[in-house]
């Protein structure tokens, strides 16, 4: 459930509620909006207690949350959320773009990646080191060396870097390394991994699972937030459907949906939602009318020799031109790119 404070409640009508919380064996969680503070509730115990707090002089209102994700429902916290990646918003004004190859595959790959991304308008460089792949005798990363060249590559251009993450012992060197820590479609619902990142501070971008319904994956950023990080970006980046033609379905709908069930930022992903190069341009169009803060787009100059994902990796031209046209749209939004 939520507490409504009322307007002009002080921070110590603030604290005492909070600590009423805590006393009847409840977790709090504080959101100070520009009117109003919010104390969400969240506990273990069957009954929620909302006649102690509603006759609370302090408290405007009691609202029982139904839905199964809390701390990321539009109900605890009205006013969208911006996520700061080192100076980089996620969630205002601005689309945020991030680009780069599927893989580091070397230090002269992603740097030469990463200054034409940067040409184009992207603020972020993606790139993966440690790579959940299919196949274990697939291309599996870089590791350690692949993080020096991400942060090499941050050092010549200024990009703001993030990376995916695999397994939680690779928490502490994700973030000596990088700004913002990816948890791929494939770890989308791994709890373990979830909860590590949430006792983090680091910004997290966290991807749809390809079989994950939209309840379930704000559960999963629910995992997050519920272990003290607020940093989370949902990612919609394709789903299983019977649909072969393209490598996932785009989901734009929940791009939309979780815009009014959430607060957090909502960056779609068309490289790995279509898997084809030619129809990145146009679902990157689609996605910001749908209401997306952010893209993410897969970048390689030589897609053909690409370790992973060449096929749906747009060219540093064409990734310019992309962007060109997908700033039309963001200005009819009433957004900048
Ligand atoms: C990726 O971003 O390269 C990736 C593996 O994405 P996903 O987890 O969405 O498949
Ligand atoms: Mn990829």
């Amino acid at each position: 459930m939520i507490i409504v404070m009322k307007q002009g409640s002080t921070e110590a009508d603030v604290r005492e509620v909070v600590m009423l919380v805590e006393k009847m064996g409840y977790q709090s969680h504080l959101s100070t909006g520009v009117e109003r503070t919010i104390i969400g509730v969240i506990g273990h115990k069957d009954k929620s207690p909302i006649q102690a707090f509603a006759s609370l002089d302090t408290v405007e209102s009691v609202i029982p949350i139904i839905k199964p994700f809390k701390l990321s429902s539009i109900e605890m916290k009205p006013e969208r959320t911006v996520i700061d990646v080192d100076g980089v918003a996620f969630g205002a004004e601005k689309i945020t773009v991030i680009a780069g190859p599927c893989s580091v595959e070397s230090e002269d790959q992603i740097i030469r990646i990463a200054r034409h991304v940067k040409e184009a308008g992207a603020q972020m460089l993606r790139g993966g080191a440690y790579k959940p792949r299919t196949s274990p005798y697939s291309f599996q990363g870089l590791e350690e060396e692949g993080l020096r060249f991400l942060r090499n590559a941050k050092q010549e251009t200024g990009l703001r870097t993030v990376t995916e993450i695999v397994a939680i012992g690779d928490m502490d060197i994700l973030a000596e390394y990088v700004d913002m820590v990816q948890i791929g479609a494939r770890n989308c619902q791994n709890f373990a991994l979830l909860k590590a990142v949430g006792q983090s501070k680091m910004p997290v971008l966290l991807k749809r699972g390809m079989s994950t319904t939209i309840k379930e994956f704000l559960q999963a950023a629910e995992y997050i937030l519920s272990e003290g990080n607020p940093n989370v970006v949902l990612c919609e980046r394709g789903i299983r459907t019977f649909e072969d033609a393209t490598r996932n379905t785009l989901d734009l709908s929940a791009v939309a949906l979780l815009k009014t069930w959430s607060h957090l930022p909502v960056v779609a992903d068309p490289s790995h939602g279509t898997g084809i190069r030619e129809l990145v341009t146009p679902m990157c169009r689609a996605a910001v009318a749908a209401g997306a803060d952010g893209l993410t787009v897969e970048v390689h100059d030589r897609p053909e020799e690409a370790y992973s994902d060449g096929p749906q990796s747009l060219k540093p031209a064409d990734f310019a031109a992309c962007l060109t046209e997908t700033a039309k749209i963001a200005a009819a939004m009433g957004r900048s790119m």
